[in-house]
């Protein structure tokens, strides 16, 4: 019924990708009339994965994820075909690969001692409980901006469930107490597994050959056009009965401009903003560069737009405290099994059973998780590839005398050798490449109604941003989910699409799930 329309989406990430698909499958958009373009040299954007054996791998980001939530992800995966195995679904290879590695973590706490914490108390006093019980029952209209610290006392901030759940998901106290509620409510079914990470779920390889790949290949197939190192720098536009119509987009490609004319009925997807804005990789000998957002123009887009259009958002409630938003990564690829033979006999957990093991001691507050190998599809046989991050770099280490973020990938191995107490010859032949990230938490900045715009702004005829930063009520920002929900919120309403949206699964309006979720309270 669409097949004459063209669409345009500025970004190749994930919600980008999965907007089109969503255009062809349910909107019987033709693929030709669909062009995504991508500022990077790849697709995919924060669900990354690159590297070779030779060189070092690198992710950004290691990403966990739930079949028991992520609704419209799966609606979208069943649908894709597996690269690596025949007849099935990207779902379903999911799902049978997780029925073979379960998560049922061994170690997730330990101590400056090197010692396992006891995690099966979550550690609350009367008074944490009654606290976070009032949070959550709270309404979000009566919370205003403010931050976790304004309702919880600094003793929770100590307890058990605030190490595990704060590593889990990478929430810092100062963060919007409106976003920790999403959460409380959306991962309800968590808490009562939160030490064993029972729920999450892993995806074969690393998210982009696992994810990105397929979907990306699928496009491909429909003829989707792709168009990497490509970036859109503005937009032409009119206004007509007080609606914003975008007419024409603005690229630059390798210094070489053009303009696109976007005509009378075509749709415009944006991006607007993204965690991993001005990231950078470090390597064994150096410190990943420390750069912002004037050094990537990924956010000026969204800020031009919403000047002077309330509908469009308030940017600036999210990019502008690099201090509250920034932390580091690092990937670690070894050529010597030493490593992981080490961490199976301390931990008790096969690679790709035992999800994070947080140093809850740590001055950077530093976890590693070593997934099922190989963990990339070009992976040989005798190496190894696990990825860390801390919360906070900006710290001192308890090893190494420096912040985290002017540490070499050298540097942040031997801290991470000193609180396992494995000597350093282990990692002898490691490259660790470092990733700081200082917009990583960008969307749990503390917000107010309105800073985030609806998937299809209010005052827009043509133009849908599809991104971490939109509102879509009751679901979780920080996931792959939130990105293709509101992709899939843009297309069925730009589109007319009356066919229901998959609902997000209310487990905390499960009474068996908050009975659990009360007696781990009480643990
Ligand atoms: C370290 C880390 C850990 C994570 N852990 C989890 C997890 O455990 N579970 C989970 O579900 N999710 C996790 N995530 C989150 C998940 O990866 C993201 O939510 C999701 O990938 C965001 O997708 P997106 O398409 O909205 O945006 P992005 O992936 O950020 O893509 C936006 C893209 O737009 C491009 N762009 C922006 N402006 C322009 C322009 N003007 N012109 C051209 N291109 C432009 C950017 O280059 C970028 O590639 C994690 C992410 C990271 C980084």
């Amino acid at each position: 019924m669409h097949r004459n329309l063209k669409a345009y989406l500025v970004g190749g990430g994930i919600g980008s990708m999965a907007a089109a698909a969503f255009m062809i499958r349910d909107g019987d958009v033709r693929g030709s009339n669909i062009t995504i373009f991508e500022s990077q040299p790849l697709m995919g954007g924060s669900l990354d994965g690159a590297g070779d054996a030779g060189h070092g791998y690198s992710l950004r980001g290691g990403r966990m994820l739930t079949t028991d939530n992520y609704e419209c992800t799966w609606d979208l995966f069943k649908w894709i075909p597996s690269l690596t195995n025949d007849g099935q679904s990207v779902f379903e290879e999911t799902v049978a690969f997780n029925e073979v590695h379960r998560s049922d973590s061994m170690a997730r706490l330990v101590d400056r001692r090197r010692a396992k914490v006891p995690v099966s108390s979550m550690g609350f006093s009367m008074c944490d409980r009654a606290e976070l019980l009032k949070l959550s029952l709270t309404s979000e209209d009566s919370m205003g901006a403010s931050c976790i610290t304004d309702w919880l006392s600094p003793s929770f901030f100590e307890t058990e469930f605030w190490a595990m759940w704060v590593t889990t998901f990478a929430f810092q106290p100062w963060h919007s107490a409106v976003e920790f509620r999403h959460y409380l409510h959306r991962f309800l079914l968590e808490f009562s597994r939160i030490e064993t990470l029972g729920g999450v779920k892993r995806t074969i390889y690393n998210q982009y050959d696992s994810m990105v790949r397929p979907l990306q290949a699928w496009l491909k197939a429909k003829g989707v056009h792709l168009v990497t190192d490509c970036t859109v720098t503005e937009f032409d536009h009119r206004v007509d009965n007080e609606q914003l119509i975008v007419t024409g987009l603005h690229c630059d490609r390798d210094g070489s401009r053009d303009v696109v004319t976007v005509d009378d009925g075509d749709l415009v997807f944006l991006q607007n903003g993204s965690m991993t804005d001005a990231s950078s990789l470090g390597s064994m000998s150096r410190a990943p560069a420390r750069l912002n957002k004037s050094h990537s123009g990924g956010w000026i887009l969204w800020e031009k737009l919403a000047v002077g259009r309330p509908g469009f958002g308030r940017p600036a409630a999210f990019n502008t405290c690099i201090a509250q938003s920034c932390w580091e990564s690092f990937t670690v690829t070894l050529k010597n099994p030493a490593f992981f033979d080490l961490m199976r006999a301390f931990s008790g957990n096969e690679a790709g059973t035992g999800g994070l093991v947080t140093f809850r001691d740590s001055n950077w507050l530093m976890s590693i998780v070593l997934a099922h190998q190989p963990h990339f599809l070009n992976q040989p046989d005798d190496v190894q590839v696990f990825w860390g991050y801390s919360l906070f770099p900006d710290r001192v280490g308890n090893f190494v005398a420096k912040p985290m973020d002017c540490c070499t990938g050298e540097e942040i191995l031997q801290e991470l050798c000193g609180h396992l107490r494995f000597d350093l010859d282990v990692v002898e032949t490691a490259n660790c490449i470092p990733c700081r990230m200082p917009y990583i938490t960008s969307m749990f900045m503390p917000r107010l109604p309105g800073d985030r715009p609806l998937p299809v702004p209010i005052g827009s005829r043509n133009l849908a941003f599809v991104s971490q930063f939109v509102e879509i009520p009751d679901d979780v920002v920080f996931t792959v989910e939130y990105s293709i929900r509101a992709a899939q919120m843009a297309v069925y309403q730009l589109l007319g699409i009356t066919t229901r949206i998959p609902p997000i699964t209310r487990h905390d309006h499960s009474i068996s799930v908050q009975f659990e979720a009360l007696v781990k309270a009480f643990k």
